[in-house]
């Protein structure tokens, strides 16, 4: 399944963190998700907490933010939302556009609580 090879790889970068934070343990996870990643934010969100479950004892939660596919415009340098996977500049109806959000999945940030 995609989701839980996502899954692992994020746990891989958040485990890259947590190691530089000794003494404290991971409450949340946020991630940003566009339309171009392919990501099914329920079926990720279930497959961290199943795998952080497995390898903590306790499920780490995971929020997926989704967010609008925006790009730049190489002809009238404007930046685009991109709607309906429609690569056609609104502003001048160019078409070569280069896409800055929406494309991948991000580590937005990693919520770390002290261990009382
Ligand atoms: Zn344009």
């Amino acid at each position: 399944m995609h989701e839980q090879g996502l899954a692992r790889s994020l746990l891989r970068e958040v485990k890259a963190v947590w190691a530089q934070h000794p003494g404290s343990t991971v409450s949340q996870v946020d991630v940003q998700a566009g339309p171009l990643s392919g990501v099914e934010p329920l079926l990720l969100a279930d497959a961290f907490a199943r795998l952080t479950q497995e390898q903590f004892g306790t499920s780490i939660e995971l929020v997926v933010h989704q967010v609008p596919l925006t790009a730049i415009c190489n002809q009238c340098r404007r930046e685009v939302t991109i709607e309906r996977f429609r690569f056609v500049c609104p502003e001048c109806g160019g078409t070569r556009l280069t896409e800055t959000q929406g494309d991948c999945l991000k580590l937005l940030s990693i919520n770390l609580a002290a261990v009382a």
